[in-house]
């Protein structure tokens, strides 16, 4: 019976959210949600969003269904942002998703289709919403060390070890840019070591990227994900642009298949639109729509770039700002990305909340860039004394 449901644990992220609004306190600071805040502290909607939406709604004359594919527009015109000097390759083929986590559930699904037995390669600390999706796939998942959390480090020779020694077949699932929850990201160097393990072992690359132009810029940070596609015959990629153009709520995302030849990848595209059909059957237009309408003319596409680069600007300023307040926050300026993670105890977590207002996750993540310019040095402050315990 449905009343026998036991119950659910809440996202510690979702009830962390409840508390900070339930507290009174006008200066408190919410850097658990992970969206993007201005100097003002809002996440406004972007100005090339906001003039699509418009010619969107005055110009769009129907609402019938699209394809399971969504919109096609929509994602050619990704390829290049996405793919770069792969964007030719028609072995590469993508299809609009209802946002990162419905990409990323199709390439789940996706790999269970096509190897049952595949083990799912999960750097540790990842995104903890990855563990349920490829759970609930039914793949199993294999942990590799990503990240030491208070060595403020990453524990690279640890990781290509562990994908050295994974079997052939298995998957590696890995961030292009801007690591969530960590901000330590592989450098080009890394990541071309990274390319040549999964090569030898015959892995297939999973990579996921919800932050493209975010961290160090649109290129910059495909750079693994492109040497993966140069480099592997078969390569999957989840990709996001709830971030980058700031449309969370709108659900916007697409996933990318490379396979050896334009054969197997349009059999592989196939089946993720029958398996697309199973679940959401086509993926919300709105969104899509909009980065569609922004990207197909070059001289609003330019401006998106602008904005993108504003927001990107001001992640990277703050996180300067972060080092040079305290030596111990000094990591912090080489992690990219809207994350990173403070080397605090749970106790030092809830020290914070309840002497400063200041709510972020248990882990020690905080949004880097989830508060006003004017909330910055109180910030500091208060992670500075709760450092010094
Ligand atoms: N992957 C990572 C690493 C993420 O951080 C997120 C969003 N928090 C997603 C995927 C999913 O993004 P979306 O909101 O587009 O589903």
């Amino acid at each position: 019976r449905l009343a026998d449901l036991a119950p659910v644990t809440t996202d510690s992220l979702l009830a962390l959210i409840a508390l900070c609004n339930a507290d009174p306190r006008t200066d408190k600071i919410d850097v658990g949600v992970g969206v993007y805040r201005d100097g003002e502290g809002s996440t406004p909607i972007l100005n090339v969003v906001k003039d699509a939406e418009r010619k969107l709604f005055e110009t769009q004359e129907t609402k019938s269904y699209l394809g399971m594919n969504g919109d096609a527009r929509f994602t050619e015109l990704l390829r290049p942002i996405l793919l770069g000097e792969h964007a030719g390759d028609r072995a590469i083929q993508g299809l609009q998703t209802p946002g990162g986590c419905g990409a990323l559930v199709l390439a789940f699904k996706l790999i269970k289709a096509a190897n049952p037995d595949a083990r799912v390669l999960v750097g540790t600390p990842t995104w903890p919403n990855h563990i349920p999706i490829i759970r609930g796939v039914g793949l199993e998942i294999v942990e590799y060390p990503y990240y030491d959390r208070d060595g403020c480090a990453i524990q690279f020779d640890a990781m290509l070890a562990a994908l050295r020694s994974a079997r052939s077949g298995d998957v590696a699932l890995l961030h292009a840019c801007c690591h969530n929850p960590t901000g330590a990201d592989l450098s080009e160097q890394q990541w071309d070591q990274v390319v040549d393990a999964v090569v030898e072992r015959g892995l297939l690359p999973m990579v996921d990227i919800a932050y493209q132009g975010l961290g160090r810029g649109l290129d910059e940070d495909a750079y693994g994900l492109r040497k993966l596609i140069a480099n592997c015959d078969e390569v999957l990629a989840a990709q996001s642009c709830d971030k980058n153009f700031g449309v969370y709520r709108d659900r916007v995302g697409s996933l990318w298949i490379k396979t050896a030849a334009e054969e197997s990848s349009t059999t592989a595209m196939k089946t993720v639109m029958q398996l697309a059909r199973e679940m959401w059957s086509m993926p919300p237009d709105h969104g899509a729509a909009a980065v569609r309408i922004v990207l197909d003319d070059p001289a609003t596409a330019a401006a998106w770039r602008e904005e993108l680069a504003g927001m990107r600007d001001r992640i990277n300023s703050l996180r300067a700002r972060f080092a040079a307040a305290d030596p111990r926050l000094a990591f912090i300026a080489d992690q990219y990305g809207m994350f990173s993670m403070l080397p605090l105890s749970k106790d030092q977590v809830l020290e914070l909340r309840e002497k400063h207002a200041i709510y972020m996750a248990d882990s020690g993540r905080f949004n880097v860039v989830g508060m006003s310019d004017a909330a910055v040095d109180r910030f500091v402050s208060a992670v500075s004394t709760v450092l010094a315990g």
